[in-house]
């Protein structure tokens, strides 16, 4: 039985693939799971194995419930009952005013960063809970500072799926709080990662730089080491937390 077994949704690239890396080498074997990226999720397993880690990729999209319990029931297999979630996966759609979008786009954001996170987190409590025997663990989720700040004119409906998972991680954190089990959230602010080139906005970082108090945009790593730390039993007391890594904003 291995003592610490993280599975990270979406960790293909951006900050998913940054908390692997750093998870590997905090001594956790990893688990990424993807939807589209094979080639980069399997490029994340091979630069733990590399170093000597042990981690695997498996397709899951995290908007399928049938999906998730086929990961996690993957995951029992070959790694054992994990102790780590980091409910990662998320997208944002193209920048639009309100008046634009239809309740199919509402449908798919929420799918992804909502539901995807609550069935998630579901698997994970199941396996984790000293109630139905597990040895707890500590799960993070990946929400983001447009759940407090909104997204006016750009991304509203991202805003309202991330108020979501923040509900989600304050209400879990009480539930499952004496099964063993913490549950936080990490707020990112604006981060250079693909997802402002594939779903948003090319370019985004650059342009709102300058809101952010710190005057720029940051790393995958520096979210991936606020994610770590909640994991981690240096966050022992903490649960049902957030900590905003953006710079100021
Ligand atoms: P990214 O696009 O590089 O990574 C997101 C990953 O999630 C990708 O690998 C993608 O394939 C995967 N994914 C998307 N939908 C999925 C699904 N249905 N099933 C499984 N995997 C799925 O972007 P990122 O910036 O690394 O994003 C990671 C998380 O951070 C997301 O939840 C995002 O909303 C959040 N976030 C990012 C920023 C930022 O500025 N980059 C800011 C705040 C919050």
């Amino acid at each position: 039985m291995r003592d610490k077994v993280i599975l990270i949704t979406g960790g293909g690239r951006g900050i998913g693939a940054a908390t692997a890396v750093l998870a590997a080498e905090q001594g956790y074997t990893v688990c990424v799971s993807y939807r589209q990226n094979r080639d980069a999720a399997h490029a994340v397993v091979g630069d733990i194995e590399q170093r000597g880690g042990e981690a695997m990729a498996v397709a899951a999209d995290v908007a399928s419930e049938a999906d998730v319990v086929r990961l996690f029931e993957t995951l029992d297999r070959r790694f054992g009952p994990l102790t780590a979630l980091v409910n990662n996966a998320g997208i944002l759609e193209r920048q639009m005013r309100v008046e634009d979008m239809d309740a199919a786009r509402l449908a798919r954001i929420f799918a992804t960063n909502g539901t995807g996170s609550f069935v998630c987190a579901r698997e994970a409590i199941r396996r984790m809970s000293t109630r139905h025997g597990g040895k707890g663990g500590a799960i993070v989720n990946v929400s983001s500072v447009a759940a407090r700040l909104g997204a006016p004119d750009e991304y509203v409906d991202y805003a309202a799926s991330k108020a979501a998972i923040d509900a989600l991680t304050i209400g879990l954190s009480k539930e499952v709080a004496a099964e063993g089990i913490r549950v936080n959230a990490v707020r990112p602010g604006v981060i250079h990662t693909d997802i402002h080139a594939s779903g948003g906005e090319p370019g985004r970082v650059d342009r709102v730089k300058d809101a952010v108090p710190m005057k720029r945009g940051g790393q995958a790593a520096e979210v991936a080491n606020a994610i770590l730390w909640l994991l981690s039993e240096q966050a022992s007391y903490t649960t049902g937390a957030f900590i905003d890594v953006a710079g100021g904003r």
